[in-house]
């Protein structure tokens, strides 16, 4: 089901004078209001006069989260305070965050492409949509209940954790929409499972996962286990929140609301645009942002556009499920790893659970891996002699897949700490 027919299947050229109105707008707004924008436009010698086309992005500054750490609380409005309606911050957890300042209008804004999110996953107001996102400072719970009630469905805020009441008001309430990181729908399966609850009698259709990287193999464990179909939801503080881009029911890329967010992949380390299909850091300007918008954000999230019209109709770019970021890329011994490889590897071995957690450290000159992977509980019940075997045939696994040798540590089911929120993939002992 499409929410907005007029902006997500119009015509591309159509979009581009329309990306370039709002562009031209934000350009003038930014350089009139924002000190650290003007300064940094006047540092690289271009005028607001000299931005036309959207293609003239590539004139403009890139924001990095330093600089937006820097100029905490509230050096990049570009509006009155009193004009503020609504603050979030990012998750960030050393030094200061991100704040994202909301206008009225910002908040309609965030109803809006919300809206056209749930509406990816069939969610009309008919539905009962189980929000266990976090409320609060965090941008997660708030997005998706804009969205829900602009739609009309019926929200359920229960926010995040306390496990056990989810799986009763989802059992009492009949919920039929689930939202939540995909590591905490693989919890809330699990306990279900102790409480003996069976998930295939559920109303659950649909989940909209995300906040976190995760992989296809965890998106056929969780559409498993919880009997639902897992959609991609992706978002960022800096940006909006959740609402910048979407997997539609096709399960084949996340479509960007590009009429409100403009997407550019460039190589990270030249900073140099790449064309389509390539592998890249997404960049992401707010176009039509009032209280905090943002040139060319630099997200280190790594993934490639596609520029197709998809089968649901919608003409919008869609972006690959985010491949990992330039700051979790580990170097191991030279050769570049991200976490989410290792899960996809994880996820085809049998007797393994998605549960897993990989700590670096150095040894002498030399980095090192270890890979902690919960097993299941009848490999648990195996002889020490068939869990080494299973561990050397992970280590194989990877070492073909990934180039690198690991070491892999079964350990007991339930051992690897759960999250309500984001999972703790990784543990770097080298900056302890
Ligand atoms: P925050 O602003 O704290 O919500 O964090 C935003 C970051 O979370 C993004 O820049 C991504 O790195 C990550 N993220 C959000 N959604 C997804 C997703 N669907 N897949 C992978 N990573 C995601
Ligand atoms: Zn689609």
């Amino acid at each position: 089901m499409i929410w907005n027919d007029h902006y997500e299947t119009m015509e591309r050229d159509r979009l581009k004078q329309v990306q370039s109105r709002s562009l031209r707008e934000l350009v003038e707004r930014v350089y009139k209001k924002v000190p650290f924008y003007r300064r940094k436009m006047d540092e690289q010698g271009v005028k607001p006069s000299d931005i036309n086309q959207i293609i003239d992005i590539v004139k403009l500054p890139f924001t990095t989260k330093q600089e937006m750490r820097d100029v905490y609380p509230f050096k990049l409005l570009a509006v009155d305070l009193s004009d503020i309606v609504e603050i979030h911050t990012s998750s960030g957890t050393t030094g200061k965050p991100v704040v994202d300042a909301y206008t009225l209008r910002d908040i309609d804004t965030w109803s809006e492409v919300m809206a056209r999110t749930l509406s990816m996953g069939d969610v009309t107001r008919q539905d009962i949509v189980q929000n266990a996102y976090g409320y609060g400072l965090f941008t997660g719970g708030l997005g998706v209940h804009y969205g829900a009630r602009r739609i009309g469905a019926n929200v359920i805020p229960i926010s995040g954790g306390n496990t056990k009441r989810q799986l009763m008001i989802m059992q009492d309430f009949r919920s039929n929409v689930l939202t939540c990181t995909p590591s905490y729908s693989l919890y809330l399966a699990e306990a279900a499972l102790e409480e003996g609850i069976d998930f295939s009698k559920l109303p659950l259709r649909v989940g909209f996962f995300g906040a976190e990287p995760w992989s296809e193999g965890m998106r056929k464990e969780i559409e498993a286990k919880l009997h639902l179909k897992a959609l991609d939801i992706f978002g960022l503080t800096e940006i909006i929140g959740p609402g910048v881009a979407q997997e539609c029911m096709c399960q084949d890329g996340l479509h960007i609301f590009e009429d409100h967010f403009y997407p550019e992949i460039i190589d990270p380390e030249t900073e140099r645009l790449l064309p389509e299909g390539e592998k890249g850091e997404l960049v992401l300007t707010t176009l039509t942002k009032e209280g905090t918008p943002v040139l060319r954000y630099r997200t280190r999230d790594i993934t490639y556009l596609n520029y197709k019209t998809c089968r649901c109709g919608r003409t919008s770019v869609r972006m690959n499920r985010i491949l990992g970021r330039t700051d979790d890329m580990l170097i191991i011994r030279g050769v570049n790893v991200f976490p989410s490889q290792i899960e996809e590897v994880l996820l085809q071995v049998e007797g393994v659970e998605p549960h897993y957690q990989l700590l670096i450290d150095r040894k002498g000159q030399l980095d090192s891996i270890e890979i902690q992977v919960e097993m299941i509980e009848k490999l648990f019940s195996d002889e020490i002699k068939m869990l080494e075997k299973t561990e050397k045939k992970i280590e194989n696994a990877l070492y073909s897949s990934l180039g690198v040798h690991s070491k892999v540590k079964l350990v007991e089911p339930k051992s690897i700490p759960r999250s309500e929120g984001k999972a703790r993939r990784v543990i770097d002992k080298r900056q302890v």
